[in-house]
């Protein structure tokens, strides 16, 4: 039997409609919501990302404006950049793209990100408040993560969940959200040993590694649900998660795909958060 598909499409749609119809309030009360995206790589799939965030914002109405530093821009480029856009008041969210320059620590430069424009959690201390059950923007990722449980109603308060990966980016995030739903949770990382063993037992299976294929039908537990947070883009220019749809799909209940699952609604979240910044 095939696990069911969780997809996050219609999520995505559901959350694009409600942030659509507050950014058309915010614009006709004066306070058009827009969103800064600072960038400073010359990485293609970056580029792309920083593409699709700008069409979506478009499509919701939200002004979306790239600052582009370059990739050699140095820390203080950044540092200034992002204490100019705490400043502007026309601005609601805040981007800061990764990667970065070589020597550019990313969390370090990511404090100058004002606590209410951290649409994405990336100051560190936005993820501290989240960890001690403060009001913070949780990075869209992991927060998509639980939301795409919660729409498909998979039970959480009680589950035994594998976080497998700890950045500071979702895994990390993500624990905390499920610790937060009152989830059991396990984080597994690189030196996790006999990484199938721990994961087998879990009623849920996060993936967030960047290693196609990695999870297995060995790490799941029969009628499992897995939600693959990978993107790794594949020779013919398309994208597979970490979970090897192929055989977990045998053994899963239930399985997010990759494209259309946990990364619509992570792009959605982000604008969301755009106009709850706009809002407060
Ligand atoms: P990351 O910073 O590279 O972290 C990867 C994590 O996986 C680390 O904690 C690492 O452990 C762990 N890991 C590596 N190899 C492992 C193994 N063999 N077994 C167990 N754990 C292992 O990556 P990230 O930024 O969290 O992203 C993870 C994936 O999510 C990537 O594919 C990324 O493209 C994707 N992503 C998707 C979205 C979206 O919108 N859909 C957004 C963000 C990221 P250590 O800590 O021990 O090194």
């Amino acid at each position: 039997m095939s696990a069911t598909v969780l997809s996050g499409k219609e999520l995505a749609a559901a959350i694009r409609t409600q942030t659509a119809a507050k950014a058309a309030e915010l614009s006709a009360a004066g306070t058009p919501p827009k969103l800064a995206v600072v960038v400073a790589t010359a990485d293609e799939s970056s580029a792309w990302y920083v593409r699709s965030i700008a069409k979506a914002a478009e499509k919701v109405s939200i002004t979306c404006d790239i600052f582009d530093l370059g990739p050699d821009a140095a820390d203080t480029d950044i540092r200034h950049t992002l204490d100019a856009l705490c400043a502007d008041e026309s601005v609601h969210g805040i981007i800061l793209q990764t990667p970065l320059p070589d020597g550019v620590n990313a969390q370090e430069v990511a404090l100058s990100i004002c606590f209410d424009k951290d649409i994405d959690g990336a100051n560190p201390l936005s993820l501290g408040r989240l960890a001690a059950g403060l009001p913070a923007f949780a990075p869209a990722t992991a927060e998509a993560v639980v939301r795409i449980l919660d729409y498909h109603k998979v039970e959480l308060s009680g589950q035994h969940v594998a976080m497998v990966g700890r950045s500071t980016v979702v895994g990390k995030p993500a624990a905390h959200l499920l610790l937060d739903k009152n989830a059991t949770v396990t984080v597994c990382h690189s030196r996790t040993k006999d990484l199938a063993a721990v994961t087998s037992t879990a009623d849920i299976v996060v993936a967030a590694v960047g290693r196609a294929g990695l999870i297995t039908a060995e790490h799941v537990a029969p009628g499992a649900v897995v939600v693959d947070v990978g993107t790794n883009p594949t020779d013919d220019g398309g994208l597979v998660g970490d979970v090897d749809a192929a055989s977990v799909n045998e053994r899963a209940g239930a399985l997010t795909p990759v494209p259309g699952g946990v990364g619509p609604v992570t792009t959605a979240l982000l604008l969301h958060h755009t106009i709850q910044a706009a809002t407060r």
